[in-house]
């Protein structure tokens, strides 16, 4: 059988449809050539998280540059439902891939926030929101998620409206079962700690908060990474959009 593929999906800067040439920089432009080895004429998919997805072919490339000839729209933008997360940074390896993968599941807003067993003294934001496009570039997402700065905890708590739910991962048992609370509040924002946990003070402060609603991921201990996205898994099969199919697979095979 013949090995049919999907058109390689590329997140560009530019605006979409106003120019029917589009010109890459060095990186792409060497993904392209050297990495997927496309020749001209290959079909491609450009995205920019505004103006919807269009197809293009590249028109020719060279060594740090290429020209593509932007076709026709293949999607209209479409906005997403809210989903937020703030969690705990991790070490390097873990806090890529919990923004690769909360990205995959469909958060729209990721936001690390500092407690007092953190111990990543800096995130690297930039290299989140790389991380952020590839995982969108993967995943046939049309939007991208927000990658907003770093804030201390109570920042965060101060800056959240009482009135919004936020579900509180709560390693200590006193939360109720995530799917429960789910269910009867319909959250789309999510709070996890770092591997160390919240300290006690912080839990306090944390459940104070009139939006708070701690919840349980079951009897065993989470690793900071895996409680984010067992947590989001959770919000989108009950509330979210796991309801619905893929059905952007129409790409033409190059
Ligand atoms: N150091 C802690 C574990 C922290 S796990 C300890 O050993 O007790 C990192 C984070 O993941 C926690 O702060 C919490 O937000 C989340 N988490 C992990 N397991 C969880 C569970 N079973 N229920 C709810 N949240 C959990």
């Amino acid at each position: 059988m013949k090995d049919v593929k999907l058109a390689t999906r590329l997140y560009v800067e530019d605006e979409l449809g106003e120019e029917p040439v589009l010109g890459l920089g060095p990186e792409q432009a060497h993904f392209l050539r050297s990495v997927l080895r496309l020749r001209p004429g290959a079909q491609l998919a450009l995205f920019n998280g505004r103006d919807g997805e269009w197809l293009a072919r590249v028109e020719a490339l060279g060594k740090g540059w290429a020209s593509l000839k932007v076709e026709t729209q293949s999607r209209p933008q479409e906005d997403e439902p809210e989903l937020t997360v703030f969690f705990a940074p991790v070490k390097r390896a873990r806090i890529d891939w919990i923004v690769e993968k909360a990205t995959e599941l469909g958060c729209t807003r990721l936001q690390p926030v500092l407690t007092h067993r953190t111990i990543v003294d800096r995130v690297n934001v930039q290299r989140l929101r790389t991380a952020v496009r590839e995982a969108a570039e993967q995943c046939e997402r049309i939007a991208l998620p927000e990658v907003a700065d770093p804030v201390k905890l109570e920042r965060m708590l101060d800056d959240w409206p009482d009135d919004k739910p936020f579900l509180f991962a709560d390693e200590s048992g006193g939360g109720r079962p995530i799917h429960e609370i789910v269910n009867e509040t319909g959250a789309r924002a999510l709070l996890t700690g770092p591997e160390g946990g919240f300290d006690e003070r912080e839990q306090a402060m944390i459940a104070r908060h009139p939006a708070a609603c701690p919840v349980g991921l079951g009897p065993r201990i989470l690793r900071a990474d895996t409680a984010v996205i067992a947590a989001l898994s959770v919000m989108q099969a009950l509330g979210g959009d796991w309801a619905e199919t893929p059905k952007f697979r129409n790409l033409q095979p190059r």
